[in-house]
């Protein structure tokens, strides 16, 4: 396995793999792997014949007082994991090596980018869709994988690739979660005993929101409600930042359930700040 601290050790390798012939898979992380990126690494191996993993904590991502500093790292335990799984190469540049200066440049799909997550997290998704921009551009791959998980972040991405005319082709992969329903995530290592348990309440509620769409179809501020009472209800220790029924695409709020939505909660839970979605067709 290949391991790239460097732009042009990255280069090399990339062009290593395009004289061979091979297609090449990008799986974007910042580290800390669990599940739910192993199966992202799994998707891309099927996807393409080289497989690149990068790991970089992009600080541009993270707003001032958020867990930049905190944030889970654990690289020789990551580089285990990936030469476990049959990963060609790792990427992981330092900040300086990504930023040599700091970027002029700013990708803003506010329509999208200003609801959800980037309400709270004002610049999060300027910052996520540069080093996106950036990472696409140094790798070069065909495919770029990302999860389902990140709901808003995918839709995001696989709108601003069509909007660049970029050529990627994005691949979303299906939320991995724990037996009891949450959802995998390098930040449910800051949860206690207690809130780990009241936590598994947040897939709960979306499912038993998804239940009362599919048997009632109510409208959609009704779903929307009934979701943020479950909450609630099974994670009392939870503050909801939102919990919204969304248009699949557009992330706008949906007027009715009768059609495709995005059930979407982020919930502050002790030192973590928890998301999960569940797509209703
Ligand atoms: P992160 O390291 O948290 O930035 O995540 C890197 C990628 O892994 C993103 O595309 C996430 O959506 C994806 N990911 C994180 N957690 C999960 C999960 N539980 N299931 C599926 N994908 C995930």
């Amino acid at each position: 396995m290949e391991i790239c601290h460097t732009l042009s050790q990255m280069d090399d390798v990339r062009r290593g793999a395009g004289s061979r012939g091979q297609s090449v898979a990008l799986a974007p992380t910042m580290g800390a792997l669990h599940e739910g990126h192993f199966s992202l690494i799994r998707a891309a191996k099927d996807l393409a014949d080289f497989v690149v993993v990068s790991i970089f904590v992009n600080p541009t991502q993270f707003g001032p007082g958020e867990d930049l500093e905190a944030y889970p790292r654990m690289p020789e335990q990551d580089l285990d994991a990936c030469r476990r799984l049959g990963v060609d190469a790792v990427f992981m540049p330092s900040a300086p090596e990504m930023y040599p200066r700091e970027p002029a440049t700013r990708i803003e799909l506010p329509s999208m980018a200003d609801k959800l997550c980037g309400a709270s997290r004002p610049g999060h998704f300027a910052g996520v869709c540069l080093v996106v921009a950036k990472l696409l551009n140094i790798v070069r791959p065909d495919v770029a994988v990302f999860g389902q998980k990140d709901y808003q972040q995918v839709t995001i991405l696989r709108r601003m690739v069509e909007d660049l005319n970029m050529p990627h082709r994005i691949h979303t992969c299906p939320t991995v979660r724990e037996a009891d329903g949450l959802a995998l995530s390098s930040r449910n290592a800051y949860l206690t005993d207690q809130q780990r348990r009241q936590a598994s309440g947040l897939y709960a509620a979306l499912r038993s929101t998804a239940d009362l769409i599919g048997a009632e179809h109510p409208p959609a501020r009704e779903a929307a409600e009934h979701l943020r009472r479950e909450i609630n209800r099974r994670v009392p220790d939870g503050r909801i930042d939102y919990a919204r029924v969304v248009d699949p695409e557009t992330l706008v709020e949906a007027e009715d359930t009768r059609g495709p939505v995005v059930l979407a909660l982020a919930v502050h839970l002790g030192k973590a700040r928890l998301i999960d979605n569940l797509r209703v067709d």
